[in-house]
């Protein structure tokens, strides 16, 4: 039976073992998915165990997804463009890292919006998840800014005053809190996006909601990525309803 897992601290929280668990089941894939809640200073050892065990795959989440990439063999292009990887492959013993959440962010507004080119968008948080949706953005043609907290940050167009005299068609939340804005400002975008999926219903989003607002919540970012990762391990087409399923029920 092939391991596969995800990495993180805390990780016990996470959805992802019962989206790769039920799509290795229904592909009839001999494969387990676990849980590797790791303290820092254990993740030097952790890696070596993952070559040598072997573990096949990684999915990785905070606090690591910046520090496990020097303990890699190899990074994929997309991954060091972000700084950024959130899924390693073992092939027969090099660890390569990928990032796939870029992947999930546009390919979960795909499915709503269409097409992105041109779409103007505006984000709010400029943290790792940012960063990659970014990237995923402007490899789609969309015109992106992003508002921070905190200003003077890389890629940063202003605070979250200077937010508020903007507009676009689409707004994404990526904050790693359940940050919330004024009904008036919503008013201005066709949809909004949360990447936050505890609550699934975040206060923005029932906002947006009760505008009349698509939206999209942030489980639909967690299965694009989830697709992604399982097609760089398996190199299979990943059962996208059966991941969905196991998700959202
Ligand atoms: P991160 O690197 O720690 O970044 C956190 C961001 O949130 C920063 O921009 C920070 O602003 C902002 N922030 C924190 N507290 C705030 C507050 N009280 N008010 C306003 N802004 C605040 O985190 P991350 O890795 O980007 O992850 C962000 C969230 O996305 C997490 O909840 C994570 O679980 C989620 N996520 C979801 C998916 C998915 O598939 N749905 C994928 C990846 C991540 P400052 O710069 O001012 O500190």
């Amino acid at each position: 039976m092939k391991l596969y897992g995800i990495l993180g601290f805390p990780a016990k929280h996470s959805l992802s073992p019962v989206m790769h668990n039920a799509a290795f089941k229904a592909l009839g894939i001999d494969a387990r998915y676990d849980v590797f809640e790791i303290p820092k200073n254990e993740l030097a050892s952790f890696i070596k165990r993952v070559k040598e065990e072997p573990i096949y795959g990684l999915s990785v989440t905070a606090p690591y997804k910046g520090d496990v990439m020097k303990h890699l063999d190899k990074i994929d292009e997309d991954a060091r463009k972000i700084g950024a990887v959130n899924t390693v492959v073992n092939r027969d013993g090099v660890l390569i890292g990928y990032n796939t959440d870029f992947i999930g962010a546009t390919e979960a507004l795909k499915e709503t919006v269409g097409p992105l080119k041109n779409k103007k968008i505006v984000i709010v948080g400029a943290g790792g998840a940012s960063k990659a949706i970014v990237y995923g953005l402007q490899k789609e043609g969309a015109k992106v800014s992003v508002f921070n907290r905190t200003k003077n940050r890389d890629g940063v167009d202003g605070d979250l005053k200077d937010m508020l005299k903007t507009d676009g068609n689409i707004l994404i939340q990526a904050t790693s809190v359940l940050f919330s804005v004024s009904p008036e400002f919503i008013k201005k975008f066709d949809v909004v996006m949360d990447i936050v999926y505890k609550p699934l219903i975040t206060p923005l989003l029932k906002t947006a909601q009760d505008l009349g607002k698509k939206i999209i919540t942030g489980d639909k970012m967690l299965l694009y990525q989830g697709i992604a990762a399982f097609k760089l391990w398996t190199e299979k087409e990943a059962p996208i309803e059966v991941m969905w399923k196991a998700i959202s029920t």
